[in-house]
């Protein structure tokens, strides 16, 4: 007898404890309704203060993620009266400027007088007036796999470009590659992106970037006839998707993974270069991501070849564009030989300018896709000027055509305004 009451109390116990898991998940109140479950959603769960009260504990997939960045995204229902819903981070800090999408319009800011910060940006209030609609209100765009697969199928329509699944991730979704083909030994190069989930802001410049190479001018024709590209923009699908702070679905950093490969999203990408059939490599890598400010840290200075110092004279040339539009950054030399991110693996493997591409998480929108837009055109200015400079030295000396880059000096260019057109 005793053991039966132990065992239906366990059992009334149990039931209980896993109806308030699932309402943590699902917040529902007389006024309103709040809940998680899309893509981006991430691992916030919420508590019922009073009916127009509701708290979000903001949490990452793992405590012992090295980079806050304390992504939240919630949806939330029509509801006919004021409510205050509160972030709670514990013992992270508020760090992005919450946005809202609503039906049929893009994303927006909310309100700055409709947000109150406490407690050194540990907990956050946000007042949210009456909406007949149902809302999305996230740290940052919720650009996940849809977002991508849009661009993608505007990318499979483009004559330069062919697509490859290269591996898959942790939880089976596709790493997709682009690349470009006009004549495959051409030189390469290579471009990733969203290793890192919450860093949208570089999405946003990659396909920037990307959609300035393959663009319809005549300087992107006449670049892709002499160059490729190979480009993954999205590295990281399952953290996308699952609203992750840092880490692929296995909860390693995915940009610490470049020693051992021990990760299907990175190994793909290796795995793919390594079994290139022509053998090419890529002669300049570039690696999108995002944090407090735009900044390129770069690692060409120590090279020993005629690519020393290409990626800072790139950036440096492009910067009086560039602040035009106030894009003002700064170019960081940075490298450190053991600690296994994307830009120094390529450095070390290919003796190659790499590059990792800083977006500030809150630059403008429309001002970083025409930041990134002015780099791409100055980098295929830059690289056709170099190409034209290999051939007439070939011509010049009877020889083939070097591989590499010739020396290219800040002094010798005049700004790209006064330049004549290349056609
Ligand atoms: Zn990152």
């Amino acid at each position: 007898m005793r053991v039966f009451l132990f065992l239906s109390l366990f059992f009334v116990c149990d039931y209980t404890f896993a109806s308030i898991k699932q309402d943590s998940q699902k917040c529902t109140t007389d006024l309103v309704t709040i809940d998680f479950n899309f893509s981006g959603g991430g691992n916030s769960v919420c508590e019922v203060i009073s009916s127009d009260h509701i708290k979000i504990l903001v949490k990452p997939e793992s405590k012992d993620s090295i980079n806050p960045s304390p992504w939240y995204a919630f949806r939330k229902s029509k509801h006919i009266k004021k409510i205050l819903l509160e972030l709670d981070y514990g013992e992270y800090e508020h760090r992005y400027f919450p946005k809202i999408k609503k039906i049929n319009s893009g994303w927006e800011r909310l309100n700055k007088s409709d947000i109150l910060i406490k407690n050194d940006g540990k907990n956050v209030f946000i007042n949210f007036y009456p909406s007949k609609e149902e809302q999305y209100i996230s740290s940052q765009e919720l650009i996940t796999e849809d977002w991508y697969e849009d661009w993608y199928k505007i990318l499979k329509k483009n004559k330069f470009l062919k697509s490859k699944i290269i591996g898959y991730s942790v939880q089976n979704r596709p790493i997709k590659a682009f690349f470009s083909n006009e004549n495959i030994n051409n030189p390469f190069i290579l471009i990733l992106g969203r290793q890192h989930p919450p860093e949208v802001s570089s999405a946003f410049a990659l396909q920037g970037f990307i959609n300035q190479l393959i663009g319809s001018i005549n300087l992107s024709k006449d670049f892709l006839s002499k160059y490729n590209i190979i480009f993954v923009p999205l590295m990281n699908p399952d953290g996308v998707e699952n609203g992750f702070w840092r880490y692929n679905f296995n909860k390693k950093d995915l940009n610490r993974d470049w020693d051992n490969f021990s990760q299907p999203e990175t190994y793909s990408v290796k795995n793919f270069l390594d079994n290139l059939k022509n053998k090419n490599q890529p002669f300049l890598f570039i690696d999108f991501h995002s944090t407090y400010k735009n900044i390129f840290y770069i690692s060409d200075a120590k090279l020993k070849n005629s690519e020393q110092n290409f990626l800072l004279n790139w950036l440096e040339k492009s910067r009086l564009e560039l602040s035009k539009i106030n894009y003002n950054f700064t170019v960081k030399n940075s490298y450190t030989e053991s600690n296994k991110v994307s830009k120094n693996y390529f450095y070390n493997q290919y003796n190659i300018p790499s590059m990792t591409y800083e977006v500030s998480d809150s630059e403008i929108r429309s001002v970083i896709v025409e930041s990134s837009r002015i780099l791409a055109k100055e980098l295929m200015i830059i690289l056709l000027d170099t190409n034209r400079k290999n051939l007439d030295m070939a011509e010049r000396k009877g020889f083939e055509p070097s591989r590499r880059l010739p020396a290219y000096t800040l002094s010798k260019r005049a700004p790209s305004t006064t330049r004549p057109p290349l056609h």
